[in-house]
């Protein structure tokens, strides 16, 4: 299955991508997680990318459509793949066609104002990558899965989070429409408990 999630920045798709792919066994492929490690490690592509993951804008679409093109022939995407935060503009979705098309788009949709909450809120495993939010954990520093260390994404400071969701509608949310009148799109509420949401999506795909 070669999937897509849509959807705001803070609308959850990271945490719901990584159960589905337990479940369905694809690779799970964060854009936002392979730039930040990138930027970690001071790679080529990292230096590329700092600047603008800080500030909260895009990366040019250059350097996303050759990341996920190299990291698309690996292996491990033989029977398919679940992209999260790429495509993020229409460039990029028409160039993913070409590489290799998605069969299905989920789009997970949540509310502005309830996106700045969870983003504020949002603490990110150093070792496991998993997020949390605030209200969720007893000690704000150490994560609840495997031990490692929890902190603040640097642009989950409140301007750049506006900065994102303007982004996000300028810029994203117009692959809505693109995918719709590909019919690969589905719609599925992201403002529910997460595992409520995680039986939409199932559903939506038919599992
Ligand atoms: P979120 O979905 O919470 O905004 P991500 O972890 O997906 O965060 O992405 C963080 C940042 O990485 C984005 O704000 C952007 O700067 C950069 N980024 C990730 N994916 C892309 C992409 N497909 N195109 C351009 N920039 C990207
Ligand atoms: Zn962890």
């Amino acid at each position: 299955m070669k999937l897509v999630f849509l959807g705001p920045p803070g609308a959850g798709k990271g945490t719901q991508a990584a159960r589905i792919c337990e479940k369905l066994s694809i690779p799970h492929i964060s854009t936002g997680d392979m730039l930040r490690s990138a930027i970690a490690k001071g790679t080529p592509t990292g230096l590329k990318a700092k600047a603008f993951v800080e500030s909260g804008g895009l990366v040019p679409d250059e350097v996303l459509v050759e990341m996920v093109r190299e990291r698309l022939s690996n292996a491990d995407c033989a029977n398919g793949y679940l992209l999260d935060g790429f495509p993020r503009t229409v460039h990029q979705a028409e160039a993913l066609n070409v590489i290799c098309a998605p069969d299905t788009v989920i789009d997970v949709e949540v509310r502005d104002e309830k996106l700045l909450k969870r983003l504020t809120g949002r603490r990110v495993c150093r070792q496991c990558q998993n997020t949390f939010h605030i209200s969720q954990l007893e000690n704000d520093k150490v994560c609840p899965d495997c031990g490692g260390e929890l902190y603040q994404r640097k642009d989950d400071s409140p301007e750049t989070i506006s900065n994102r969701l303007s982004v996000y509608h300028s810029q994203t949310a117009p692959l809505i429409d693109f995918y719709t009148a590909m019919g690969t799109l589905k719609t599925v509420d992201g403002d529910d408990e997460p595992d409520k949401v995680t039986s939409a999506i199932l559903n939506a795909l038919g599992c």
